[in-house]
């Protein structure tokens, strides 16, 4: 079995005044390593290219740990933790940064909630929309659904991140957050400070650390086919031309029911990648559909903040607390799909 683990911000906590990053320490990767290590073997996404491709299996109990959208401060807090364990992972970089110097929206998002009350945010959302003709109904946002989806925010950025993620459509939610996030910050700055440089890509490649996170930061199922292929062969041909590497392993933005689909793992593979990951919270029980790999984040795995799988410490069995499942179910049943069910 393969169990991933995602982690996004790596910086102390309390870096802003507002809640909007949630970031991981270098420590807490630290202590978070030797409890995975505890229970897991830890691999490289070249042990996975070469288990996908047919050759050598997994360990009994695998883990991977990978980080999304290619921030500079994972190459310098994290590397460096990974190092020191002997542990490899994979940096999943998002290409559009690099070479245009366009910000993804949701780092926008995330340093504009973190300056100012979600209050704050939401009336000048609100002040902004009128300005860019776009109308915004709060009335839509259904405060059962936002409580059970963001479980670690207070009531007010429930809400907001409900609006935004599922009442207003992607497009919009970009122009909204560009338009506000243009009269405060200088985005090329912003960029050089927040993304790894070619430098620091090459540095983690040298060592087969580095995978694709798309080109065009958005969830991926919201795009048509020609779209979608140019937006994952672009990424590829930057990274490849960087690293001087074949680029392998993908994980999608988002990486949610409404981010992913059969049709984006179907491109993936017919744009070269072997492997992909979702953030459907599972473990992977087989590398059956290997480019819908599911994928927890830091919190929900073992030493996180509130794991969603336990290790009894007596027998070593595993026991999944829900949303977590105990095999992939949000894109196929992997129970079912496994020959002979034997699982
Ligand atoms: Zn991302």
């Amino acid at each position: 079995m393969l169990l991933a683990v995602n982690f996004h911000y790596i910086q102390p906590e309390g870096r802003y005044p507002y809640p909007g990053i949630y970031p991981t320490p270098a420590d807490q990767l630290d202590n978070q390593l030797l409890e995975l290590g505890r229970h897991f073997e830890l691999i490289s996404g070249e042990d996975l290219v070469h288990a996908v491709d047919g050759g050598k299996g997994l360990p009994k109990r695998a883990c991977l740990i990978t980080f999304d959208d290619g921030l500079k401060e994972q190459c310098i807090e994290a590397a460096p933790v990974l190092e020191r364990h002997g542990v490899s992972g994979i940096f999943f970089i998002c290409t559009q940064p690099f070479t245009e110097g366009v910000a993804l929206t949701v780092h926008k998002m995330h340093r504009l909630r973190a300056t100012r009350s979600p209050e704050q945010f939401l009336a000048e959302l609100l002040e902004i929309a009128k300005t860019i003709e776009l109308s915004i109904d709060v009335d839509q946002v259904d405060d059962d659904a936002a409580n059970q989806q963001y479980i670690y925010d207070d009531l007010a950025t429930k809400r907001i991140k409900f609006l935004l993620n599922h009442v207003i459509p992607f497009k919009d939610f970009e122009s909204l957050i560009d338009a506000l996030f243009s009269r405060e910050f200088d985005e090329t700055a912003f960029c050089r400070e927040m993304y790894m440089n070619e430098n620091q890509i090459r540095a983690l490649s040298e060592k087969h650390m580095i995978g694709s996170h798309s080109h065009y930061h958005c969830p991926l199922a919201i795009l048509g086919h020609q779209e979608l292929t140019d937006n994952l062969l672009q990424s590829r041909s930057v990274l490849e031309s960087v690293t001087g590497q074949e680029i392998r392993i993908i994980s999608y933005p988002y990486g949610g029911v409404t981010a992913v689909s059969q049709d984006v793992a179907r491109i993936a593979r017919e744009t070269g990648f072997i492997a992909g990951f979702t953030m459907e919270r599972s473990i992977n029980r087989s590398l059956i559909h290997p480019q819908l790999l599911a994928r927890v984040s830091t919190n929900d795995a073992p030493g996180g903040k509130s794991p969603l799988l336990l290790v009894d410490e007596d027998n070593g069995r595993f026991t999944f607390h829900p949303p977590m499942t105990g095999f992939r179910t949000m894109f196929f049943n992997e129970c079912v799909a496994v020959e002979g069910g034997g699982m």
